[in-house]
């Protein structure tokens, strides 16, 4: 797959071949958007272009650079045959394959051809469709998540990146998703894992916040961009007043405002922190601007500086210790009380 193949997404993909010129490679990467408008396409695409041995660049032109599409490397994976490149999807038992023990291993023939007979479009019915599941839903399951781990364990093959694609992660099943976690938090050198998915509201936060986030450009709803303005100015007023815990009456009235979300909003909400904090570190310690969304040039250029090797561990903590909480159903004023006073003293950390 080669990205003049992928219909659009022209923005999208020339900044993607500008941070892979750049060696700034995010060893977990989220493409988020419709299979039909071509997600698993930029993924597959991206991994060609990664490792391409004589990537293109083009002057003027809509794409400024491609993999060249000739070179072994990019044989290999345009034929799905690479043999670092691995693939997880989701699946269910069939007429043929009724094991309980199945996994994607046990359909990537099917599942390949899928792939290159509609050029990575085909959506998630036209694979059950093709695999004959017969009205059983499939699921990415822990024997799935057992092979990620245990392929990304293995010695690349080829002596480069072990890439590990899962296309409709939203379908991992909670056991296969705290399993993934743990490869999310402790990355093996030289592994690249993509997610491919449709909606990012079935994934944990606590994943959600390890992954950067690729974005295609079709928008499927406004509700959500009206959420992640709402969640931007949320959270930038929260954090001016963490910086001064002094105004203790503000901090508890916009302690409140936040209580006042139902649950499932607060946890967005910290899912979208800690994705905000995470690019802080990241774009911060590149020197890169980041786009928090306060309406503050000031306050935009000065936060991601807060965020630094020193204290991202301990934000990081601080959040997921809140969802946890939430979760769990805990009192959301006190738990976010309690973040607010955590969250100050990493800041003050950095
Ligand atoms: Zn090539």
């Amino acid at each position: 797959m080669q990205f003049k193949d992928i219909a659009g997404q022209r923005d999208v993909i020339n900044r993607l071949t500008e941070i892979i010129d750049s060696g700034r490679v995010s060893h977990a990467q989220l493409f988020l958007g419709a299979t039909a408008e071509g997600s698993l396409q930029l993924a597959l695409a991206y991994l060609q272009y990664l490792c391409c041995e004589h990537r293109q660049h083009h002057d003027g032109g809509d794409l400024r650079a491609d993999s060249c599409g000739e070179c072994p490397s990019c044989k290999k994976l345009s034929q799905l045959m690479h043999p670092d490149l691995h693939l997880i999807f989701p699946n269910a038992a069939t007429s043929k394959v009724s094991s309980s023990n199945i996994w994607s291993g046990e359909f990537m023939t099917e599942f390949r051809e899928f792939l290159l007979q509609n050029n990575a479009l085909g959506t998630l019915d036209d694979w059950y469709a093709t695999l004959g599941t017969e009205n059983k839903q499939g699921m990415i399951r822990e024997q799935d998540a057992a092979h990620i781990v245990s392929d990304l364990a293995l010695k690349s093959y080829e002596g480069g990146w072990k890439m590990m694609v899962i296309w409709m992660a939203e379908k991992m099943n909670t056991a296969a998703a705290n399993e993934l976690l743990k490869t999310l938090e402790e990355p093996t050198p030289n592994t690249l894992l993509l997610l491919v998915a449709e909606s990012d509201e079935r994934l944990l936060p606590t994943i959600r916040s390890r992954v950067q986030t690729v974005r295609l450009r079709v928008e499927s709803g406004e509700r959500k961009v009206e959420n992640q303005a709402e969640f931007a100015q949320m959270l930038v007023e929260w954090l001016r007043l963490l910086f001064n815990l002094k105004k203790m009456k503000e901090l508890s009235a916009q302690v409140d405002r936040m209580a006042a979300m139902n649950r499932e909003q607060q946890k967005q909400f910290l899912g979208y922190a800690l994705g905000v904090m995470r690019d802080c570190f990241l774009h911060g310690a590149a020197g890169l601007p980041v786009e928090i969304g306060s309406g503050d040039q000031k306050f935009d250029a000065m936060f991601p500086q807060m965020v630094t090797a020193n204290n991202i561990e301990l934000i990081n903590t601080a959040l997921n210790e809140a969802l946890f909480a939430l979760e769990r159903n805990a009192n959301a004023k006190i738990a976010l009380m309690q973040l607010s006073f955590s969250m100050s003293m990493a800041l003050k950390k950095r």
